[in-house]
């Protein structure tokens, strides 16, 4: 049986890849192991029957796998890049019940896109982004997923000496808004439009019934990024380095360098050290997104029409939809959490007021909603504030209009995670599993399987630990 498949290297021309094999690795472990997701994509009885540690530390090629490193191009906070895997392989493609899934290995070595980069990554931060993606797939929040951290004896430099390791990487797909960029600026006659029929074939193949095929992609990728800028709206998640080349095509949130979670609510909350200006900040995550669209549509003009003035028109008819459908898609969601079943207009003045008062009083942005069902100690404080208490009277009013007090709990429940990775406890068991110590790792991994068990105790936030709180790119 081949379980691998190579669809992107076999149906797209190869100015968008380079074959690349992964660099040896010294003494690989396996230090994660996500049996769950094997299972998921159907390929646990596969991989037991294999060396796995030998082929996901890259150290030895699985048959029927044909290595390649993706080139891409993207708008790096504003600014055009050309770029690529710099330390990432493409092993090829699994094929599960639902279609296929890239396996990746991240942190595999030097590849022709790596300009300065070692091609390697950390120990510390392939356990980041394996925490965090697991951790986003239990919110049912669309993202790329870790099936395993191989940890290594070689030595990564970064601001300090770092162990290193590879970690598998499994998505949807990994084109990304940065791939159409390099095809349209970088590729030969006809690639951009071989990479359009390959991204429609194998995300959403219903849009060939379209005459504009370019078009309803565009659309389609600005509704999936919508709704999901919508999800991290959520639960409090700042992505932090939202470029176009970190942007999918799938919806699948991908890079988790320099994210987090935020604990006070504050719309301009900024944890990237390399985000200055705020660029990525948490509420300027849906002009980004928007933004990000605008690049999407101009690298997709020629497919859109002949000619380039009026291929400008179409687009622009197609993405001025996306502010008004953003507003409305985040009012909605804000009033599913606070359990408003009938929205009325009137929902934007709630949320408002309710934000208003989060910022001014510094409160935690999770617990909040959670307590405004259960009852707590924010509530209760919050409660001698007399702009808390006639907002609390309008709130009590619309939950209850024409639904049930049961109704308004369910979807209060739904949408408010009770368990989040809370910053001060991924660096706690982070560092606990560089120092030898994975338990922690495992506590907390378990726990933030479950984010929405209502039975489960509030998280406890040290005060002001965000203030001094910093993350980081490619490390
Ligand atoms: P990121 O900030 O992770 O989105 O990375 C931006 C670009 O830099 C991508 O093309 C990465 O492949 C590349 N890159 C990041 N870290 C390294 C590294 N250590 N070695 C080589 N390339 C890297
Ligand atoms: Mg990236």
């Amino acid at each position: 049986m081949t379980w691998l498949k190579h669809s992107y290297a076999s149906k797209l021309p190869n100015t968008l890849f380079s074959s690349q094999e992964p660099e040896p690795v010294s003494n690989p472990s396996i230090a994660l192991f996500n049996e769950v997701l094997a299972n998921d994509l159907g390929v646990a009885d596969y991989l037991k029957e294999r060396d796995v540690l030998k082929f996901l530390s890259g150290n030895e090629i699985v048959e029927d796998s044909l290595p390649i490193a993706q080139a891409y191009g993207g708008h790096q906070f504003g600014h055009f890049n050309r770029l690529g895997d710099g330390r990432a392989v493409l092993l090829g493609e699994i094929k599960a019940r639902d279609g296929l899934y890239d396996l990746q290995l991240k942190g595999s070595g030097q590849t022709p896109y790596s300009r300065r980069g070692d091609g390697r990554a950390t120990f510390y931060s392939m356990l980041r982004e394996y925490l965090i993606s697991e951790a986003m797939h239990a919110l049912r929040i669309p993202t790329t997923r870790s099936l395993a951290v191989v940890q290594t004896t070689d030595k990564v430099y970064r601001e300090q000496v770092n162990e290193g390791a590879v970690l598998s990487r499994i998505a949807a797909s990994h084109i990304r808004v940065g791939t159409f960029e390099y095809a349209r600026y970088f590729g030969e006659e006809g690639d951009l439009e071989a990479l359009l029929q390959y991204t429609i074939q194998r995300h959403y193949p219903e849009l060939f019934d379209h005459q504009n095929h370019a078009l309803a992609l565009l659309e389609k990728v600005m509704t999936k990024q919508k709704d999901l800028i919508i999800d991290w709206l959520r639960v409090g998640f700042i992505h932090g380095v939202m470029n176009t080349d970190n942007v999918t095509i799938s919806g699948e949130t991908i890079d988790y360098g320099p994210c987090a979670f935020m604990n006070a609510y504050h719309p301009k909350t900024v944890f990237s050290s390399i985000d200055r200006e705020g660029r990525y900040a948490f509420a300027n995550q849906p002009n980004i997104g928007f933004w990000n669209m605008r690049v999407f549509a101009n690298a997709l003009l020629p497919l859109i029409d002949k000619n380039e003035e009026v291929g400008k028109v179409k687009a622009q008819e197609v993405l001025e939809d996306f502010p008004d459908d953003f507003s409305k898609a985040y009012f909605k969601m804000m009033g599913d959490k606070l359990g408003i079943v009938n929205q009325e207009e009137s929902i934007r003045d709630l949320v408002q007021e309710c934000m208003l008062i989060l910022v001014n009083q510094k409160i935690d942005y999770t617990n909040f909603f959670n307590e405004l069902r259960r009852g707590g100690e924010i509530i209760d404080k919050l409660q001698m504030e007399e702009a808390f208490t006639a907002w609390y009277a309008k709130w009590q009013v619309a939950r209850l209009r024409d639904t049930t007090l049961e109704a308004s709990e369910a979807l209060m429940i739904k949408n408010n995670p009770v368990v989040i990775p809370r910053n001060h406890m991924v660096e706690e068991v982070l560092n606990s599993a560089v120092y030898g110590n994975m338990k922690p790792f495992h506590e907390f991994l378990k726990e933030l399987s479950t984010p929405y068990d209502d039975t489960t105790a509030i998280q406890f936030v040290p005060l002001n630990y965000d203030a001094g709180y910093q993350t980081f790119c490619g490390t």
